[in-house]
């Protein structure tokens, strides 16, 4: 099944998700868990456009958004070297590699306290696993790749349109704060719904 019919059953599973128990975050990382970590288990159905890397920053491709903005689907692709800068998220979030291997680091969350960020934890995320971040149990990190070969891919669910939501990036020596808003890198997300394709099969 090399079809976009995977990230289709997903889109299906995480609506159904947030329709029972979108109020419910333990239950989301729980449950949103276990379906990306199904997505994950197969590198066939990705378009190769939201997998494209760039020598001028990582990519966040949004691959589907939820119509009331109750989650959000992003492919994320890193250069060797590549990373994030130190960032939150406000909302949960769930972050499912699929290609190459990535590392976390973690910071406890500055609240409004001043000085430097002090760092919590460092560990990769390897193929098929799976990494958690939400305000309630850690939400400030850097992801980078964390290999040399090639590009690292990951998929990642968040409890919003991610791109849109107002949050902060951290200096690390001064612990100071500034808002951002990522906005993404494409301008139209993959088609789900032609199943013609399958319908022939
Ligand atoms: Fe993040």
């Amino acid at each position: 099944m090399r079809t976009i019919a995977r990230l289709r059953d997903f889109v299906q599973q995480m609506t159904r998700l947030v329709e029972q128990h979108g109020a419910n975050e333990p239950r989301m990382l729980e449950e949103g868990e276990r379906c990306l970590r199904a997505l994950i288990a197969h590198d066939d159905w990705l378009p190769e456009a939201f997998a494209q890397p760039s020598p001028a920053s990582y990519r966040q491709y949004l691959l589907y958004c939820d119509p009331l903005e109750r989650f959000s689907v992003v492919s994320f692709v890193w250069l060797p070297g590549q990373r994030t800068p130190i960032h939150d998220h406000t909302v949960w979030g769930l972050v499912g590699v699929m290609r190459g291997e990535e590392q976390c680091d973690e910071y406890a969350d500055p609240g409004r306290a001043a000085g430097p960020l002090r760092p919590t934890g460092t560990h990769r995320v390897r193929p098929g696993e799976v990494d958690r971040v939400s305000p309630r149990i850690g939400d400030v990190h850097v992801v980078s790749n964390a290999g040399q070969d090639g590009p690292a891919v990951s998929i990642h669910v968040y409890g919003a349109n991610i791109g849109a939501v107002r949050r902060h990036t951290f200096d690390a020596e001064s612990g100071a704060a500034r808002e951002f808003i990522s906005g993404y890198h494409n301008a139209t997300v993959p088609n789900l719904w032609d199943r013609s394709a399958e319908s022939a099969a």
